[in-house]
């Protein structure tokens, strides 16, 4: 039983240091090639707060979404997607590289070739404008939009 339970955490300590020389050469290649990046601000520490039971009044608890919270708690800690970003971020000062933050309200849903907005402009991975009919990869529409509003930003910031 101990052996198991060993085992388990040795694969628990390859998987992050896999994943940690990822993020070290995929942070690497950003700064290295780019000299704006940009990034949705994602607020990973909201996110990854533990949701407050809400008590109903009667000694129990009603449902708070506790569940699907924490299903997304684990999946935001299991990419390390915050320290990815930290990574990044070090790199790109050292390098002197940019490195900009944006809303991500809406980035998967508005046109990134026409600016039209709405729900229905997305059919999984597939983004088809409702407002002028143009059609891409669901997520490389989103990235348009997330390179262009840190573009807009980096025009106001100059
Ligand atoms: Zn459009």
């Amino acid at each position: 039983m101990a052996a198991h339970h060993r085992k388990i955490a040795n694969q628990r300590r390859d998987f992050a240091h896999q994943r940690r020389d990822f993020a070290h050469q995929l942070s690497r290649r950003l700064v290295n090639d780019y000299d704006l990046i940009v990034f949705e601000d994602l607020q990973i520490k909201n996110m990854a707060r533990r949701p407050r039971p809400r008590p109903d009044g009667t000694g129990g608890y009603e449902a708070n979404g506790a569940n699907a919270k924490a299903g997304l708690n684990r999946s935001i800690h299991d990419a390390g997607w915050g320290e990815f970003i930290a990574m990044t971020i070090y790199k790109a000062e050292s390098a002197g590289r940019e490195v900009i933050a944006v809303d991500p309200r809406n980035t998967s849903r508005t046109c990134s070739g026409c600016g039209h907005v709405s729900a229905g402009n997305r059919h999984g991975a597939v983004f088809r404008c409702l407002g002028c009919g143009r059609e891409a990869n669901a997520d490389v529409n989103a990235a348009e939009n997330i390179l262009g509003a840190g573009g807009a930003r980096q025009l106001i910031a100059a």
